[in-house]
């Protein structure tokens, strides 16, 4: 008896290009378009992980010679001295040379957004990212109950933040175990361990911090959510804000607040003399931190073209 079968689909197979490194789903950056977005570098230390290989023996094996950089184990905490690792989580040229390279490596795109690149026109070099890897102990604790991926938020990497917006709880900056600071990417590099004493960063248990008195716990908290707010946003921009923008913020600012007496504004936000010139300043004190600490502090609303100050912004309110 002829029995039916169904037919075969003979169409050609579509398979996506290959590539060096695993773009595998489940090694997706973590948390894109969030504030918790994972760091490029602790992106680099799971890539690392999952091809069971030292975060250093994957660097030295397929990214340097395509970023065209050398030893960059070189860097120590305690006295800052070698490869400021902590710049490839930045805004200038090492951050878009790991960038490329990994885009390539992996098959991925946007992996800026693991960085501070889109925020490369308006946020200081100086001062902005800090030297050593800084966390909170209750999120890398929740995550290991949960069996959720432990990783490096690109938000611990910011100076201006001091605490999670989340657990409200200051940020551990050295090894519990060996009490040495950690630097973003060592060779030895693992998520959630330290890279000299290969002890694990998970407590045991979380319990009650010594921590800030309260009005300063409420502004760390605040400035920790607007920085969140504004990594969270650096998927949905078009295009990279200027610093024009920024500077017909600051105007509108101005004029909102303090009748256009810049000196007065610059008074009630306590920055510095740099600010007191107006809105177009901000042009040229692209260093200052005071200045550039701006967008982060207002989030990603200032980069609309609907953003207007909002009323409780007025003289003293704050
Ligand atoms: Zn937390
Ligand atoms: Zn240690």
């Amino acid at each position: 008896m002829l029995r039916a079968y169904d037919a075969w689909d003979t169409s050609p197979l579509v398979l996506p290009r290959p590539t060096r490194l695993y773009s595998l789903a489940s090694l997706a950056p973590i948390g894109v378009g969030t504030p918790m977005v994972e760091s490029l570098t602790g992106y680099i230390v799971r890539l690392a992980e999952a091809h069971c290989v030292s975060a250093g023996l994957l660097y030295w094996k397929e990214i340097r010679s395509l970023a065209g950089k050398g030893n960059i184990f070189t860097f120590r905490v305690t006295n800052g001295n070698g490869y400021s690792t902590h710049t490839i989580n930045g805004l200038g040229a090492p951050a878009a040379d790991f960038v490329r390279v990994l885009e390539r490596l992996t098959g991925r795109h946007n992996l800026h957004t693991l960085t501070l690149l889109t925020w490369a026109q308006v946020l200081p070099r100086a001062a902005l990212l800090r030297r050593a890897r800084a966390w909170c102990e209750s999120c890398v604790h929740a995550w290991h109950q949960a069996h959720q991926p432990l990783y490096e938020p690109l938000l611990g990497t910011l100076q201006a933040v001091t605490v999670c917006p989340y657990h409200q709880r200051p940020l551990r900056h050295v090894c519990p175990h060996c009490t040495h600071p950690l630097g973003p990417l060592d060779w030895r590099s693992r998520a959630a361990y330290c890279s000299r004493c290969a002890h694990t960063l998970v407590p045991p248990a979380v319990g009650p911090v010594h921590t800030l008195p309260r009005p300063e716990l409420l502004w760390a908290t605040w400035v920790a959510s607007a920085c969140g707010e504004l990594l969270a946003a650096a998927p949905q921009l078009g295009c990279p804000p200027g610093r024009d923008r920024l500077a017909h913020t600051i105007g509108r600012c101005i004029e909102h607040t303090s009748a256009g007496n810049a000196s007065a504004f610059a008074r009630l936000l306590q920055v510095g003399a740099a600010m007191s010139a107006g809105g177009n300043e901000a042009k040229r004190c692209h260093g200052s931190r005071s200045c550039c600490a701006w967008p982060m502090v207002w989030g990603p609303h200032c980069w609309t073209s609907s953003w207007a100050p909002q009323p409780q912004w007025r003289l003293g309110a704050w």
